[in-house]
């Protein structure tokens, strides 16, 4: 700059950031959402695709989009039956292997593989069981061009991401008065309970009380991922036969045959995981004739992207010490004090488990209780109300009622569907209600491939309504 030059004020030549050429993945996501692409798209391996609904958006980890449902055509001929599946977005083929989808099987049921552009090499995205996706090229499929279509997707780009859009029930139930709202999904989380509690009945009715109260903890310890695992172990190693023996016996049962008992030399392993696995060696070895026929292999267990003080080996130590509860926590059941069937397993406790997420690995930073209060929180909520619901039925919709409960995924979608804005949060808080969205969403929502337009749920409430 020259000294003594004037400066004059240049005014900006837009008030906006002009339009990115391309837009991020997650704005590609968004277009997927609105929907903002022709109703019929061509995919690389020469077919047509009608998207009838473009499914949930997930924003956790997993695929982009769930229960899409798509109509596929070839030639002309369109296919008998609608699909269902995942749908993955990016903005190029090859992201699909960066990103470990080829090798990861929470990705084998996406239908589609949705990217903005596709140049150079061709690439044509497999599921770790080999099954070519077939692949949308997004960009050259757009209702307008993306600088027109950016705006649009902005204004669903606010925090918290939407999951659905509202469905065809919504309106209806924005017509009732908020206490008709509240009966309806108090109704559908009580018979939610009913079905829980049909379930443990029959348990109940083919084995015992007390195997079906094991059987029930169990798989309520295995969360999500090791629900299965779980429920199996309770049945191979019933109650009755883990009863009769002593604690280190009961450990060495369970981890035998849940496959969890490491076989290599323990030489270089720390003095107290050596001893611990030393003294259930010493019984499993003898046991392990007899149970072979019952042993779970160790790809039954889903331990990828588990949090360390989640890991089955916890979860089995505590079924372990529960064993010998099982008749106070029915005794409470029984008596319908939640507090104390809470307490009786808040105090679930085994000096090494404590420490230890594995036995090979290192020792927690911080001991940690087997079984904290959320996962108690669940355990009244999922098995100690239905279960009291056998016997007492009002108590147990009361008691529900009087419990909180945040909202999964599941419900958050449900709400977000039915537009449920005459609730008040607390309402929205209630366990009971929070029951009922999951009822709604899984036997309305879940099942519906027509984006609302066949659900019968919308019918339904009118008819409540007269
Ligand atoms: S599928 Fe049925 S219950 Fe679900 S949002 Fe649509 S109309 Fe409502």
């Amino acid at each position: 700059m020259k000294v003594g030059m004037k400066i004059r004020y240049q005014p900006p030549r837009s008030l906006r950031e002009p339009p990115a050429s391309i837009p991020s993945e997650l704005e590609v996501q968004a277009i997927w959402f609105e929907q903002l692409h022709q109703s019929v798209l061509t995919t690389d391996d020469g077919r047509t695709v009608e998207i009838i609904q473009p499914g949930f958006w997930n924003h956790g980890g997993g695929p982009d989009f769930t229960q899409t449902a798509v109509r596929f055509a070839k030639e002309g001929r369109k296919d008998k039956e609608i699909t269902v599946g995942n749908v993955e977005v990016h903005l190029r083929p090859a992201d699909w292997n960066a990103h470990g989808h080829d090798s990861d099987p929470a990705y084998d049921n996406t239908i589609l593989h949705v990217v903005w552009e596709a140049r150079g090499k061709s690439f044509f995205p497999a599921t770790s069981s080999f099954r070519r996706v077939p692949q949308i090229v997004l960009g050259s499929q757009l209702l307008a061009s993306w600088p027109e279509l950016q705006p649009l997707c902005a204004s669903v780009l606010h925090y918290p991401l939407p999951a659905s859009t509202p469905g065809r029930c919504s309106p209806v139930l924005d017509e009732l008065p908020k206490e008709r709202v509240t009966d309806i999904l108090r109704a559908a989380g009580t018979f939610r309970l009913r079905q829980k509690a049909r379930r443990w009945f029959w348990r109940r009715h083919l084995t015992s009380p007390e195997q079906a109260l094991h059987e029930a903890l169990a798989e309520a310890l295995g969360f999500h991922a090791n629900q299965i695992p779980m429920r199996l172990v309770a049945q191979r190693l019933p109650w009755t036969k883990l009863r009769s023996l002593d604690a280190n016996s009961r450990l060495a049962h369970l981890f035998g045959l849940s496959g969890f008992l490491p076989g290599e030399s323990t030489a270089k392993l720390r003095t107290e995981p050596k001893t611990w696995l030393r003294k259930l060696w010493e019984i499993w070895w003898k046991a392990r004739g007899e149970l072979d026929y019952a042993l779970l292999p160790r790809s039954q267990w889903k331990l990828a992207g588990l949090r360390p003080l989640n890991r089955p080996e916890r979860r089995l130590a505590a079924l372990a010490q529960i064993v010998p509860k099982i008749p106070a926590l029915r005794q409470a059941i029984e008596a319908v004090d939640a507090d104390r069937f809470g307490k009786i397993l808040l105090s679930v406790g085994d000096p090494f488990w404590e420490k230890h997420a594995t036995i090979t690995g290192t020792p927690l930073p911080s001991s940690c209780r087997l079984i904290g209060e959320e996962r108690v929180h669940d355990i009244l909520i999922n098995i100690f109300w239905p279960m009291v619901s056998l016997d007492d039925p009002e108590a147990a919709q009361r008691g529900l009622s009087a419990m909180t409960m945040a909202s999964n995924g599941a419900a958050r979608i449900a709400s977000q569907r039915m537009l449920i804005s005459a609730l008040s949060p607390k309402a929205m808080r209630e366990a009971l209600i929070q029951q009922g969205l999951l009822q709604i969403f899984r036997d309305y929502c879940q099942t519906d491939c027509s984006q609302c337009r066949n659900c019968t749920f919308p019918e339904l409430v009118k008819s409540w309504e007269r």
